[in-house]
């Protein structure tokens, strides 16, 4: 009887060892995809600009250095490509903030699936885009002509009304001996060439 006892004891002790090591199990499973997803969730917020969900410009920092990096290892080029809405104020001012919100959003697309794995494209500032493209100054002149136009030839939809938008880019190229801050400015300055000779065009040198 005592042995029986005995025997019934350590086989409910076991039997609940088991059951709340497999709970344990579980509530350690569930917390792990709890903090994985919340992992994405600051990772995002660390390198995605909320509105366009193109990169921002930390992240894109980052990948500037390490195409500087490769460039220099390499003997290799790449150029940066400062874009800027034209005339975007006037947007928000006639149709309101959120059209304006929904022009920059519309942009984004069109220039991250031309770009596609060609490069890397961040929301640099308000209204100002920057694509770092790994490639010559002919084949990013290409491109971003492409963008030009494409941005030019397809208006935005805003509730029923159609916004013609256009953008001015200026391009500058990695050669071997400019800090990406003069790239930039390099970049800035052509852009500002563009606008001030009539805005939606390319500019280069
Ligand atoms: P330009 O052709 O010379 O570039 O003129 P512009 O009107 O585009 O440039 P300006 O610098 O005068 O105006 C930029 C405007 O962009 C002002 C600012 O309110 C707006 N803006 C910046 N960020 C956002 C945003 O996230 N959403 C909206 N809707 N507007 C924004
Ligand atoms: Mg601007
Ligand atoms: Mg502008």
């Amino acid at each position: 009887m005592g042995s029986l006892n005995y025997y019934l004891n350590t086989m409910v002790t076991f039997a609940m060892m088991l059951i709340f090591s497999i709970l344990f199990a579980i509530e350690i499973r569930y917390m792990q995809r709890k903090l994985e997803r919340e992992n994405n969730k600051l990772t995002e917020i660390a390198n995605y600009d909320p509105l366009t969900k193109l990169l921002n410009r930390r992240s894109m920092n980052m990948h500037i250095s390490r195409a500087l990096e490769q460039a220099a290892n390499q003997k290799s080029t790449f150029c940066l490509v400062l874009l800027d809405i034209d005339n975007f104020k006037k947007v928000n001012d006639t149709y309101g903030h959120d059209c304006g919100d929904e022009v920059l959003i519309c942009v984004s697309e069109i220039v991250e699936h031309l770009v596609g794995d060609t490069g890397k494209v961040c929301r640099w500032g308000g209204e100002e885009i920057l694509l770092l493209l790994h490639n010559d100054m002919n084949q990013a002149k290409d491109m971003a002509e492409r963008v030009c136009r494409s941005i030019a030839n397809n208006a935005v939809c805003y509730q029923d009304q159609k916004i013609q938008v256009t953008v001015t880019l200026g391009v500058a190229q990695y050669d071997g001996d400019v800090s990406v801050k003069d790239m930039l400015r390099q970049a800035d300055e052509r852009l500002y060439w563009g606008k001030k000779h009539g805005k939606n065009q390319v500019v280069c040198e």
